[in-house]
């Protein structure tokens, strides 16, 4: 195969075979294109500019059709050499917009136009191409995790994979793989969960479905590590984890991605014991390279070199905060605004401070992903075609799949629609509340812009009942009139009551209590207080406490984000038309105060009576229900006794014993009964997500590897300790030993 290269001003034709062009650039290659940069060329490489630096704005706005400011471009790309630009320009912008902006940085810095190295572009893509109007808006991550389907997770990946590429852009900010244990923090929607294992599994279907798909991004793993476990539950503060939870918690599902051929990684915000992350070698280099074997792109998160120096107070200025940043493993800081750090890490080689053989290891990676991403090929076009419609109908069953059915007494669902029917409650209406932070806008808060062609739920819902009736209450936070509440009730058979939050991530996002605001406390309290049978469907970016909402429900369903298709996944559901399969993929807690992973310690079981009363969730970790029943049976163990290098091979019958047929999530829990390391009460080892038609029963199997029992243990190192443990699927037990 001919491969097209170009660099170094002129064209060089360089054949060869795929198996060359898959493992990527020669390392010959890559030196000697090293050799032919200038130091000032190299360090260029390592920024990355927020493309508002180029957008032509009148009366310091921006303009909504995009004009570039084509002489700031040439001397980013042609002067500065910077390796990538990333960002959006003020929100959502066209295909054609997009490609004006991919195709104009190309030309720019192609060799006919005076360029030496590709740029690469990158856009937080983390639902969907979400900065692209008109792409396909799946669910959010935790959404994604409650399908707990692989192949669903991979070919979301895929879908936006394809139209980040049809806009010319080759890197995505996802996935999100901070472990979400503290749902005070506000990314909690974005990443897959509480759980290591699942996360782990999914990360690697989603890396997979980014990478491998007919038309790969660069897939960015974030935000490494610990960023999602504030202390404080807000954005960006202080993470106290000790090492050894750490590496058993919040590594392996970066390890996962990276096994499965990651090519990037953003370092977080966050300090970990007084230290940022972003500043301490120990966590850059030697684990995340020496130890996890990670080859790609360390990637610095938004102004983060710059907040070393002004709010993280461990460098006096700009200049010390770069050399930290450098020397800890950084490759490339997402400046984003300026180009400061280029002058800063020039004159700290040009001093001798940080040698010249440090900035090369990092232009070599960066080198070799725009390689791998096939930016050093001429092609005529980026333009690539993707199938809209397949896409979204890959995002109506990824909605499907997530939402969730928490409470259904007295069979309150599935609604019947010849029953008079009342929708309230400010997330009904609002395309805004299916579709969360990241919807054409950073905050997603006026996504409301693009309805055409997308249902909100009370339209879905009218789909299947013309008759419905709703009381429009505006957007959340809006204060409203409650009169009317207590006679429309009375007309209704039942009630919906659509409570959430208001769209939100990062710093704006940052909240101080888990329960609802009281407008919505309000509202809810007229609605139940009628005394009509209510289903309480929750559209939010993490649990929100509604222990007393919750109680006094017939039914709850967990929404999360569900997306674009979401209002007709959520009202299909409703009306029974499909059937829940979704599971949550998180610990919902009761309390505000009482936040216990499902995986806790056993002291942590204990209550105020010294009885097993400790863990209260209001929904357990995997809890889904549905409109059938499964029924497990006859779990067996092919043995009594393992060695450390066996696998266990497991399996159980599950029946599905009512009348429609239904997908079940068969999860295989595993506890060490007694270990060095205080065991936790159990661990998710396994699942399989299946599906039964009504009547039918089948012998689902499982083959966990002993290694999997592994635990870190006090020396920091993974080991299985030999003795007993105990299998748990679906209410049936088995006990074994390893020895
Ligand atoms: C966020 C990242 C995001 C980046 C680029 C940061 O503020 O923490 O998750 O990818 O901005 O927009």
């Amino acid at each position: 195969m001919r491969v097209l290269i170009f660099f170094l001003g002129s064209l060089f034709l360089v054949s060869c075979s795929a198996t060359q062009e898959q493992r990527g650039l020669g390392g010959d290659l890559v030196d000697s294109i090293l050799q032919s940069m200038t130091l000032e060329e190299k360090v260029g490489q390592m920024v990355q500019l927020n493309v508002e630096m180029f957008v032509v704005r009148e009366e310091g706005e921006l303009i909504r059709s995009i004009r570039l400011d084509t002489q700031a471009l040439i001397e980013a790309i042609q002067e500065k050499g910077v390796g990538s630009i990333m960002n959006t320009a003020g929100g959502a912008l066209t295909l054609e917009e997009w490609r004006t902006i991919t195709q104009t940085i190309k030309y720019y810095a192609s060799p006919e136009q005076g360029g030496k190295i590709p740029v690469i572009y990158a856009f937080d893509a983390v639902h969907g191409a979400n900065y692209v109007s008109g792409s396909t808006l799946f669910p959010h991550q935790l959404g994604m995790a409650a399908t707990w389907n692989d192949s669903l997770i991979s070919r979301f990946g895929e879908a936006t994979a394809e139209e980040s590429r049809a806009a010319g852009v080759h890197w995505v900010f996802s996935p999100i793989l901070d472990a979400a244990r503290q749902p005070l923090w506000v990314q909690f929607f974005e990443t897959f969960g509480e759980d290591t294992y699942l996360a782990g599994r999914l990360s690697k279907a989603l890396v997979r479905g980014y990478q491998e798909s007919d038309s790969p991004v660069a897939a960015c793993a974030k935000h490494y590590v610990g960023y999602g476990f504030p202390f404080s539950g807000k954005d960006r503060t202080p993470v106290h984890i000790g090492e050894r939870t750490l590496r058993e918690v919040h590594l392996p599902t970066f390890k996962k991605a990276i096994d499965a051929g990651l090519k990037t990684v953003m370092v977080g915000s966050n300090e970990i014991d007084g230290r940022p992350v972003l500043a301490n070698k120990y966590w850059l280099n030697d684990v995340l390279r020496d130890e996890l074997g990670f080859e790609g792109v360390v990637l610095s998160d938004w102004a983060d070199v710059a907040h070393l120096a002004d709010w993280h107070r461990i460098a006096e200025d700009n200049r010390e905060a770069a050399y930290l940043a450098v020397e800890a493993g950084l490759d490339m800081a997402m400046v984003p605004n300026d180009y400061s750090f280029v002058e800063d890490v020039l004159a700290l080689v040009e001093s001798g401070v940080v040698s010249e053989e440090r900035i090369e290891a990092s232009v070599r990676r960066i080198l070799q992903l725009k390689w791998d991403m096939g930016l050093f090929r001429k092609s005529t076009s980026d333009a690539h075609l993707y199938h809209r419609e397949g896409n979204k109908m890959a995002a109506f069953q990824s909605a499907l799949e997530s939402i969730t059915l928490l409470k259904n007494e007295g069979d309150a669902l599935p609604l019947d629609r010849d029953e008079p029917i009342l929708v309230i409650g400010p997330a009904a209406n609002s395309m805004s509340s299916l579709n969360g932070a990241w919807s054409r806008t950073w905050q997603g808060t006026d996504s409301l812009i693009e309805q055409e062609g997308h249902l909100t739920l009370v339209q879905s819902m009218r789909e299947h009942d013309p008759d419905l009736r709703f009381l429009e209450m505006g957007e959340l936070g809006v204060v409203h009139d409650l009169k009317p509440v207590e006679h429309l009730a009375k007309t209704a058979s039942a009630i919906v009551l659509c409570l959430g939050e208001t769209p939100a991530t990062e710093k704006p996002g940052d909240i101080r209590d888990l329960e609802l605001d009281e407008l919505q406390l309000q509202l809810a309290e007229r609605v139940l207080s009628s005394g009509k049978p209510v289903v309480l469907v929750l559209l939010e970016d993490r649990p929100r406490v509604v222990s007393q909402i919750a109680a006094r429900s017939a039914a709850v369903i967990m929404a999360y984000r569900p997306g674009s298709e979401g209002g007709r996944a959520l009202s299909d559901l409703l009306y029974g038309k499909e059937n829940f399969s979704g599971k949550l993929p998180f610990t919902y807690p009761s309390a505000v105060n009482d936040l216990t992973t499902y995986d806790h310690k056993h002291a942590e079981t204990i209550g105020p009576d010294w009885g097993p009363t400790g863990f209260r969730p209001q929904w357990e970790f995997g809890l889904g229900l549905s409109y059938t029943e499964f029924e497990y049976s006859d779990l067996q163990l092919e043995k009594e006794s393992y060695g450390l290098e066996e696998t266990i091979e497991l399996s159980v019958v599950v029946k599905n014993t009512g009348d429609r047929s239904g997908k079940e999530v068969v999860q295989v829990y595993i506890r060490d009964e007694i270990a060095s390391i205080t065991p936790p009460v159990k661990r998710l080892r396994d699942f399989q997500k299946i599906e039964l038609a009504p009547g039918e029963e089948r012998r689902v199997s499982f083959s966990i590897p002993v290694e999997d029992l592994a635990f870190v243990g006090m020396d920091g190192k993974w080991i299985v300790e030999p003795g007993w443990f105990t299998v748990m699927v679906g209410g049936l037990e088995a006990g074994f030993i390893i020895q």
